[in-house]
């Protein structure tokens, strides 16, 4: 098997444990490694570049979140904006657009198409089987490859199988000429739905280009569909760009996804088509197709296991502790150097963005300055290490610090007595503001005062 991205982000990253925003040097370095998963997951040259540079800007600036790696979150963000690119929205399932659009007066046609050995005739009886099964739809299927010996007996076996009607084969009938009869015995038995299984060839020739336009032309499918195995590689570019030049695709299905295959087919196809993958087939058995699911691929594009919902998890404790534990401080009107140090912590974790910052003017002006990466977080940390070196009474009652204490807190800060007193000219102002929020009635009150 791979190694998992993550595993490989891991060392990657781990240096950079604990730092604020994602710097582009960092997501740079993390990229490298996701375009080799991605090439891994036979995802085509081109595609993983231009994925890789759009993924970049996106990541570049982001904040790291507590308990969760900065490689953990690169792969997180480059999940997302996969999931993006392949129809999908994070964290909401199958896509709308993977449904066939049938909603025409009957018959409405499907062609099938797409390179031979891809799967076209199995999922056409698949597909067929779901409308006729689930959709109670009247399905009538034809073959149209009169290359292959037996093609056409091939789709009628299916048929039976299935209980899906299939039109009777006439020898030595061209393709045209089929879908032209195909279509007649759909309009006139009443058909809901005609499929049309057509030729394949080992590659892409204009033969067959020929043939399949002018079926198209006939016919006039309300969905084609691009039908492609995820075995396939750096080819899968090419597939995609000859067959969509030449008839208006509709949809890609991609087969074959139960096999070894990562995927990086279906983001090839997305990318060449722009059309939305809409099934995935999924083993040999006639029911063994479901709608495409970007997430899942995502996931096994990348190769991540866990790190996806790790990194939700993460985000959501955060925002969640935070909340309470703010809710309880304000309540009381509280605020002492506890608080000031959970504060620093949540700026550096933050990348300046902590929710209290932007209320006291001297800790505006640093987030500012941090979020310009003016300001590295040394600022913070040494305010940090000045709290640390305080007693823990005097965290709680700073008053106490007289010019002795300050002296002592200084030297064990490796700080000066002015740093210390910065320190608690800054807490004096935080505290008050605490007290004004109190006033104002709490935490709604102080969220209508940050807007
Ligand atoms: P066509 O030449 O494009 O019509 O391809 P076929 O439909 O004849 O399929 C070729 C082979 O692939 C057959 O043996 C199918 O059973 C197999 N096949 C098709 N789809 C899938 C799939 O999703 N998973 C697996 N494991 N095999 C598939
Ligand atoms: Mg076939």
């Amino acid at each position: 098997m791979f190694d998992s991205l993550s595993d490989r982000l891991g060392g990657v990253f781990d240096r950079l444990r604990g730092r604020g925003a994602l710097t582009e040097a960092d997501v740079r370095q993390a990229m490298r490694e996701v375009r080799i998963a991605l090439l891994e997951a036979d995802v085509a040259l081109p595609v993983a570049r231009q994925f890789v540079e759009e993924a970049t800007e996106k990541a570049v600036g982001q904040n790291v979140l507590r308990s969760v790696t900065p490689g953990q979150q690169v792969v997180k963000i480059v999940h997302d904006a996969l999931v993006e690119m392949l129809g999908g929205t994070p964290g909401a399932g199958a896509p709308l657009e993977a449904e066939l659009n049938l909603n025409v007066s009957p018959p409405a046609v499907v062609m099938m198409v797409g390179l031979q050995g891809s799967g076209k005739t199995t999922t056409t009886a698949k597909i067929a089987k779901r409308l006729a099964g689930k959709e109670r739809k009247k399905v009538l299927m034809a073959s149209l490859d009169v290359n292959r010996p037996a093609a056409q007996e091939q789709l009628a076996t299916l048929g039976t199988q299935i209980e899906v009607q299939t039109l009777p084969i006439v020898a030595g009938q061209q393709p045209v000429d089929i879908a032209r009869r195909a279509l007649q015995a759909a309009k006139l038995q009443g058909f809901d739905v005609l499929m049309l299984d057509t030729a394949g060839r080992l590659h892409v020739d204009q033969a067959l280009m020929d043939e399949m336009q002018a079926v198209a032309d006939i016919a006039r499918p309300q969905e084609i569909l691009l039908v492609v195995d995820s075995l396939t590689g750096q080819d899968a570019v090419n597939v995609a760009q000859s067959f969509s030049a030449q008839v208006p695709l509709t949809g890609v299905v991609l087969t074959r996804m139960d096999g070894d295959a990562r995927g990086g087919a279906a983001l090839s196809m997305r990318a060449v088509t722009g059309k939305p993958i809409k099934f995935a087939g999924t083993g040999e058995k006639l029911d063994a197709i479901e709608p495409f699911h970007p997430e899942r691929v995502a996931g096994r594009i990348l190769g991540m296991g866990d790190v996806v919902s790790l990194v939700e998890r993460a985000a959501e404790a955060i925002q969640q502790e935070d909340a309470e534990r703010m809710a309880e401080r304000l309540s009381k009107g509280h605020f002492d150097m506890n608080d000031l140090r959970g504060q620093l912590a949540q700026m550096r974790r933050m990348g300046g963005l902590g929710a209290l910052a932007g209320m006291i003017p001297g800790m505006k002006k640093a987030q500012q300055a941090m979020a310009n990466g003016a300001v590295d977080e040394r600022i913070l940390l040494r305010m940090d290490a000045m709290i640390t070196s305080m007693t823990p009474k005097e965290r709680t009652k700073p008053e106490l610090i007289n010019a002795k204490r300050k002296i002592r807190i200084a030297k064990g800060s490796g700080t000066t007595v002015q740093d210390v007193n910065k320190l608690l000219k800054m807490h004096q102002e935080m505290s008050t503001a605490m007290k004004r929020i109190k006033k104002m009635g709490g935490i709604k009150g102080m969220m209508a005062m940050l807007g």
